[in-house]
């Protein structure tokens, strides 16, 4: 094939037949946001170079190799946004947001670039269901964001997956933490990768997040950061922890996790799955009381996590969980010659006015052949329609699962019997369920 007719390296393409899972996790995704409180909020899918430099941090995997940067006609560096925050506290801080009564509890979907190897779970254009809220630096907060997380994988119908959550510390408490972690890892400079050489002097933490299995392998005896915790800090991941059993949410303290963007302060968490392979953390996320300042906006503690939808999708189809069914076409009309096209396509206007999926042939196919079709499109109900059904007013309604026919007027009433034909359907499927469930 060539070139361009196949999709670069890292995307991927919804075909109509996988998009209504799309669909289902991102309706999941609003009414769980809205349950929450959260209000939804879209920026644009280039920004500043600079806003993600300062945002993410220098010294992150993401600015560090994986950004989508290039200069613009008019000469300015301009990146695709690897991740939401940052735009977020940028529309935030642009637009005043932060003036109004807190907290604000905003969530987006959206696509993110990353330029990164690609492999299953790991694209370099894929998509974030994310939340942020601004404004508290109370532990009920980051309590409660967790919660949100937690309701959306239920309302999902996903299972086993694990909550993993850990304090790295206010930039005070991480002083000394710093000076332990340099100290460790100084001593094993040599095995270190390039990368993680550099990170040494700027940032010791982010050798701890480094996917090098050497430098992960060193990693495993670094000195833990929830040993190193000042007491306010301390308090603050007690106070998490106990709001989380007050609403029955397991989890496990994992002093290995930091995150691999720079922004997090207190508490990180993520959910992890043991059933995606490698890939396996579907949402991370925590507390980020710094960033809005590095920003240049006025001192707001805030928190949030972004999740991924090519992630979750995965784990949706691994466990099996079954997805809602499709929208099928509720009526079918197949028209045979000139007049009876013009009676279908007045017919098909009518019923879409009244909210009925309906169709009609525009392939000029004969009827076997839209039969055919309307078979193979699920439709529920087909009505032929020819020179003698003009002449007569009255066309035959075939019910296609069952087979049944029955007469329907083409005149004034044919919407009236099309609604109490589905009206009576509809009793039949309850009265069924209900005989079903008295058996
Ligand atoms: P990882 O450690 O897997 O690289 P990350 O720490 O870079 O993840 P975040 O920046 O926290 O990830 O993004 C939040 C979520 O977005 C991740 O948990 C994951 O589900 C998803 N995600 C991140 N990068 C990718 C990617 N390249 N392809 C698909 N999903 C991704
Ligand atoms: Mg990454």
């Amino acid at each position: 094939m060539s070139v361009m007719l196949s999709a670069p390296r890292g995307t991927q393409d919804v075909l109509p037949s996988q998009s209504e899972k799309w669909q289902f996790v991102e309706e999941t995704a609003r009414k769980t946001a809205a349950l929450f409180g959260f209000k939804e909020i879209r920026f644009p899918t280039f920004e500043h170079t600079e806003l993600f430099c300062r945002g993410v941090g220098d010294t992150t995997d993401v600015v560090q190799k994986e950004m989508y940067t290039f200069e613009d006609k008019g000469n300015r560096s301009i990146t695709l946004r690897p991740e939401g925050t940052a735009s977020v506290v940028r529309v935030a801080l642009s637009n005043g947001l932060l003036n109004d009564s807190l907290p604000l509890k905003v969530y987006y979907l959206t696509s993110c670039f990353r330029y990164e190897k690609p492999q299953a779970g790991r694209l370099r254009e894929f998509h974030q269901y994310g939340v942020e809220c601004f404004g508290s630096k109370e532990p009920i907060a980051d309590a409660q964001l967790i919660a949100s997380a937690d309701a959306f994988f239920k309302a999902l119908g996903i299972k086993n997956l694990h909550l993993e959550i850990n304090s790295i510390g206010c930039p005070e408490c991480r002083k000394n933490y710093h000076n332990a972690l340099k100290e460790y890892f100084e001593a094993q400079k040599d095995a270190l990768c390039e990368t993680c050489k550099g990170r040494l002097e700027k940032n010791p933490m982010r050798i701890l997040d480094c996917k090098s299995p050497v430098c992960s392998e060193i990693a495993k005896g670094a000195p833990k950061v929830t040993d190193y915790l000042c007491d306010e800090c301390d308090e603050h991941f007690k106070g998490v922890q106990g709001y989380l059993e007050a609403m029955n949410i397991k989890f496990k303290v994992n002093p290995t996790i930091v995150r691999g963007l720079d922004y997090y302060t207190k508490t990180v968490f993520e959910f992890v799955s043991d059933e995606i392979g490698a890939q396996g953390t579907v949402c991370g996320g925590g507390r980020y009381d710094g960033l809005v300042e590095t920003l240049g906006g006025p001192k707001t503690c805030a928190l949030g996590y972004a999740m991924g939808i090519e992630r979750l999708l995965l784990l949706l189809e691994a466990q099996g969980v079954a997805f809602p069914e499709s929208d099928k076409c509720e009526m079918y009309i197949a028209p045979m010659g000139d007049k009876a096209k013009c009676k279908a396509v007045e017919l098909v206007s009518l019923l879409r006015d009244e909210g009925f999926r309906a169709d009609c042939d525009i392939m000029g196919r004969g009827v076997k052949a839209q039969m055919k079709y309307a078979n193979k499109i699920g439709a529920q109900y087909v009505i032929v329609i020819g020179d003698n059904e003009i002449e007569t007013g009255f066309a035959n309604l075939k019910d296609m699962q069952s087979g049944e026919e029955t007469k329907i007027s083409l005149g004034d009433s044919f919407i009236k019997e099309f609604y109490d034909k589905k009206l009576s359907a509809a009793c039949g499927d309850v009265l069924a369920s209900f005989e079903n469930l008295t058996k």
